[in-house]
């Protein structure tokens, strides 16, 4: 795989540009906020495999072989990314995890920094914010130096 290739599995063509734009500009994206419970985040769900975000049906039944926990998970159709999208079959209608105490990581980390470099963005009504920030490190080195 070349190093653009992987660069795009990992960023996407968009994730990428907003990867170089906070590489240029100094910034660092800062998670603020909470959850709220609300679910949506449950229904629009992208995955990552050996070789980044999945983008074929093939790529999740190879994914499957090795965590079988993902059996939860089905193919909804694809992102305008182009990756597969998927929805969880242990949300209920009232929007509720039927078995949190066994939910998985990328559920308890949600959102998670690599969503924003997958192209991705927040579900609508999520109770968090990612937003693009100059690190409170560089203000700091601005007024040591008296800029
Ligand atoms: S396991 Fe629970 S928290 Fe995780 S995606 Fe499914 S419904 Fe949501
Ligand atoms: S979309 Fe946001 S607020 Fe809603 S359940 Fe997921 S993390 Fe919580």
């Amino acid at each position: 795989m070349s190093k653009i290739s992987r660069l795009l599995s990992t960023y996407s063509p968009l994730g990428l540009i907003r990867y170089l734009r906070m590489k240029v500009m100094g910034k660092e994206l800062l998670i603020t906020g909470s959850c709220h419970c609300c679910g949506n985040c449950c229904r629009k769900i992208n995955l990552d495999g050996t070789y980044g975000w999945l983008r074929s049906e093939k790529e999740f039944f190879e994914v499957l072989k090795d965590y079988p926990e993902y059996e939860r998970f089905e193919i909804t159709g694809k992102d305008d990314q182009g990756f597969v999208q998927f929805t969880c079959k242990w949300l209920t209608d009232e929007g509720i995890c039927v078995d949190h105490a066994n939910s998985l990581s990328i559920c308890v980390n949600f959102p998670d920094k690599s969503l924003h470099f997958c192209g991705g963005q927040l579900p609508s009504g999520c109770g968090f914010t990612l937003n693009e920030v100059r690190p409170f490190a560089k203000y700091l080195e601005d007024e040591i130096e008296g800029k």
